[in-house]
């Protein structure tokens, strides 16, 4: 996807795919969203999509097919054993990664389930540039623990270093010291990390923690579901990239890892996962589980009809059109937000765009849940689902009291090619009115807080009657307008 120069002097990014197959979106007016926000608990999850006129919750299962995909859905063959659909991903995932052996999975999270049965051992540690929160359940459900060794670049909200999902080589030298190579499970790069901002991880890092591996006889495990985002910026930003295609970069990342997994969820815009495995002896460890939890080792859970639109999906990644799309449409939200003046994580990453909720409202305390507070304001001035990511997504400590979270952010992610230019540009108006009328936004109290995982259940109430008041500016300044 180009940025194009127009003619009046603005730079604007042009769609390289036209839209086929619509689906009717909904923009209640802002009484029926504040009803709406209300009767959720002022809990975006809880929202119902009917309810949702641009839905920024994730980039997971959402991202929009291309009529080849759904072509492909179409020819599938459907059988228990040995199907051809099967022999076909198989195929294309080991002629994309160079890796032989391949277990299908139902989604990421299945693969984490089944490399930590087989890698993590009680007391084991898994040295990672930063930790998904799937992945690090499992390590920890099977007694290891996560020692997260992201670069100190990666933790500045904003910034204008081009890796900031790197890892620091040098401190997981320390750790191999500290512990010994025995008590490593084994090291996990995730491209495009997605709890930081969506910050790539540069090849050159890639190599230098390939060699600390190779010293200590460490095991490289890749999660690749962000990998589409990674790759356009590899192409972009690191200099040894520039005159590689994509197929040579994705290629140069494989040679350097021992497994690689992902969700299909995410790349290849379709549903499902795998894990690629360079050697015979991981893969039949490995292999058991798969008939287990996931289904036979020709489908792994996934339906042949996603299977066969996740061939063509990963086929696709190869397109640079098509993996710039999100990147730059998210690239071109961050500026235009930053250029306002609207905090916001720097540099643009993959994924979606990140608003800092600490200077965002610095009025608000992180104990009245400033994150939530802002996503919940925010689906009420624009009909906007974006997702908490702060506080709110912590756990209670065991005598009750709360842990602030390090950043309070809310997360609009951006779907891949769901969105328009026009949609874009009324979430960034959207955003920016809000930013002018910060002031009335006030905390959310639970009232309704269960013991785990309280940010998908849980229910919460504004502290004051600042909904009410919010509403009031926003009629006073819009008057009839959605
Ligand atoms: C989404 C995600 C996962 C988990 O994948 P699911 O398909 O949601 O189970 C793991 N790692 C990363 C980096 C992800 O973004």
């Amino acid at each position: 996807m180009p940025n194009v120069r127009f003619f009046s002097g603005e730079t604007v990014p042009l769609e390289m795919h036209k839209v086929r197959v619509v689906q009717k979106l909904n923009l209640p007016p802002i009484e029926a969203r504040l009803a709406a926000a209300t009767e959720a608990g002022n809990n975006t999850f809880l929202l119902q999509n009917k309810d949702v006129f641009m839905d920024m919750l994730t980039d997971s299962g959402v991202n929009a097919m291309s009529d080849q995909q759904v072509a492909a859905m179409m020819v599938a063959d459907d059988s228990y054993a040995g199907s051809a659909t099967y022999t076909r991903l198989e195929a294309k995932l080991r002629d994309l990664f160079g890796m032989h052996w391949i277990l299908p999975t139902h989604q990421g999270r299945a693969c984490e389930n089944i490399l930590a049965q087989v890698l993590v051992t009680p007391g084991s540690i898994v040295p990672m540039n930063y930790h998904f929160t799937t992945t690090k359940a499992h390590i920890v459900l099977n007694g290891g623990s996560v020692e997260e060794i992201i670069c100190e670049k990666g933790l500045q909200v904003t910034s204008s270093e081009p890796f900031k999902g790197d890892m620091d080589v040098a401190a997981l030298e320390r750790l191999v010291a500290e512990h010994g190579a025995e008590k490593i499970a084994f090291v996990r790069i995730e491209a495009g990390t997605n709890l930081i901002g969506g910050q790539p991880v540069s090849l050159a890092n890639m190599a230098e923690v390939r060699a600390v591996c190779d010293r200590h006889g460490l095991t490289l495990v890749y999660d690749a579901s962000l990998m589409a985002d990674n790759l356009y910026f590899l192409k972009q930003r690191e200099d040894a990239c520039k005159d590689l295609s994509i197929r040579e970069i994705t290629r140069r990342i494989a040679d350097l890892c021992d497994i690689i997994y992902f969700s299909a969820r995410k790349l290849g815009c379709a549903r499902g996962g795998a894990i690629c495995i360079r050697d015979e002896q991981m893969y039949q460890k490995m292999r058991g589980l798969v008939p287990l939890y996931e289904g036979f080792l020709t489908y792994g859970g996934m339906s042949v009809r996603e299977i066969e639109a996740l061939t063509v999906g990963l086929e696709e990644t190869m397109d640079e059109d098509m993996i710039s799309q999100g990147p730059i449409f998210i690239e071109y939200m961050v500026n235009e937000l930053d250029r306002r003046g609207i905090p916001v994580i720097t540099p643009a990453g993959g994924l979606g765009c990140h608003i800092d909720v600490m200077r965002f409202l610095d009025h608000v305390p992180q104990a009245q849940y400033s994150a939530g507070a802002l996503a919940s304001a925010l689906y009420i001035v624009s009909g906007i689902r974006g997702m908490e990511r702060g506080t709110l997504s912590e756990q209670r400590n065991p005598d009750g009291t709360e842990p602030l979270a390090n950043m309070e952010l809310v997360r609009l992610a951006l779907p891949r090619r769901v969105f328009t230019l026009s949609q874009v540009k009324y979430a960034i108006d959207r955003i920016d009115w809000l930013y002018q009328n910060r002031a009335l936004v006030g905390g959310l109290k639970f009232v309704e807080e269960p013991e785990i995982l309280r940010f998908f259940y849980g229910r919460l109430a504004p502290v004051s009657d600042w909904q009410e008041k919010l509403v009031a500016k926003f009629k006073a300044d819009f008057g009839d307008s959605l």
